[in-house]
């Protein structure tokens, strides 16, 4: 399906059909490409190949007809011209700035961000003389006054992990253009399903696909989308060479996971719904974040932005890291994993896991408390969660 067919379908219908190119064969399912090389009619098609004169696959860690329908299937749902598959998301987020950025260059980035993209940006890319300056994520002044001359790239998560802050992207696109540089959204936790980044101004999205898009654990991917402009030249030339392709069968995963997201989405919201309005009615509970709650300071921001408030619920337990330990503990459906995006529920400490790196003096002011626990809500009975965070809580109370 070309793109201009898809600009008249729904979003189902491009989740489940866009992309394809059946084979001589007829299959239904989509196959799985696996061959590293093509071949060529004759040494002139070669030629013409590698000049770029004839377009056509070559290499795989090029282009692989597996990974283009994965490619082309996410492109439609995200509304963007062009999609490039990762062999991560974290690859995803290095080809992109690497693609995009060069010595002396500087990056704006909200503070609560996925951990080893902070990583990347204080740690890993000042080696190549690529600084970064973190804000709040919904200080907008704080957006305004951090950018520099050399600033080319603004860089934000929304809802942002795991305390479930909304930050208006419309607001900071426009920011970003004003003063010349680019957007980039890290659009993993709401997927094209529940927010579209482009559509409200972001140039560049990001997905980790090993989250919702695959949505049962099983692969780990990434995926770049936006105009072919911005990532035709910089952004293609450096994964083609960098070589942090996707794998063909990653990506039938990927674009089979796409095919089921809307539903599963929903399903997950739903659950997490449920949850966090039982959690807000229990005393061992001094808080909870979740977008869908009215208790939300941004309740209204996302019911606007985002066509449903996600799978991510935190809240804090009273009686600190000993009593969310002893939760956690005590719990018998939820995986105790970091992962996310997943069927299955998971819940984890953040203080001791994903944010175990900064010092409990940073922690707390970026408002990650000693009692804080992060669920991911699957897709099991919300019935069943329930009970079984209910058997739990018995331990803190
Ligand atoms: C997991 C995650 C990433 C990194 O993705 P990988 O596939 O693990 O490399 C980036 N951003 C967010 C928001 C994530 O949750």
């Amino acid at each position: 399906m070309n793109n201009e067919k898809n600009q008249s379908l729904g979003p189902n219908t491009l989740a489940v059909r866009a992309g394809q190119v059946r084979s001589q064969e007829g299959e239904h399912s989509e196959l799985i490409f696996a061959s590293s090389s093509y071949v060529f009619a004759n040494a002139a098609e070669a030629a013409a190949r590698f000049s770029g004169d004839s377009p056509g696959n070559i290499y795989s860690r090029f282009t692989n007809p597996t990974v283009r329908t994965f490619e082309q299937r996410l492109a439609a749902l995200e509304q963007g011209e062009r999609c490039i598959g990762t062999s991560s998301g974290m690859s995803a987020i290095l080809c992109t700035l690497l693609g995009l950025l060069k010595v002396g260059d500087h990056i704006v980035s909200s503070r609560s961000i996925f951990g080893t993209t902070v990583n990347l940006l204080s740690n890993i890319l000042p080696k190549y003389g690529i600084t970064t300056t973190f804000v709040e994520l919904a200080d907008y002044e704080g957006w305004e006054k951090s950018i520099k001359p050399e600033t080319k790239l603004l860089f934000l998560e929304t809802p942002s992990n795991p305390l479930t802050e909304i930050v208006d992207i419309k607001k900071v696109a426009d920011i970003a253009h004003n003063h010349n540089a680019l957007l980039v959204v890290d659009n993993c936790f709401c997927t094209p399903c529940l927010q579209l980044p482009l559509k409200l101004g972001a140039d560049i999205v990001i997905h980790s696909a090993t989250k919702y898009l695959d949505g049962q654990g099983r692969c780990v991917g990434g995926a770049i989308v936006g105009s072919d402009a911005l990532l035709g030249e910089d952004i293609y030339a450096f994964l083609r060479t960098g070589g942090a392709s996707m794998s063909p069968f990653n990506a039938w995963v990927f674009l089979k996971g796409l095919e089921t997201l809307s539903i599963r989405m929903r399903a997950h919201c739903q659950n997490a719904q449920q949850i966090a309005e039982w959690l807000e009615n229990q005393k061992f509970v001094e808080k909870v974040y979740y977008p869908g709650l009215k208790s939300h300071p941004q309740y209204d921001l996302a019911a606007e932005q985002q066509s449903g408030a996600g799978g991510i619920v935190s809240f804090e337990v009273k009686g600190g890291k000993e009593q969310a330990w002893n939760f956690i503990d005590s719990i018998n459906l939820f995986s105790i994993t970091a992962n996310l995006g997943d069927t299955k529920s998971t819940i984890t400490h953040p203080g001791t896991t994903t944010h175990h790196k900064l010092s409990e003096e940073q922690r707390l002011e970026v408002g990650i408390k000693p009692g804080l626990i992060r669920l991911s809500v699957g897709l099991e009975d919300a019935t069943d969660l329930i009970e079984d965070l209910e058997q739990a809580s018995s331990v803190v109370t």
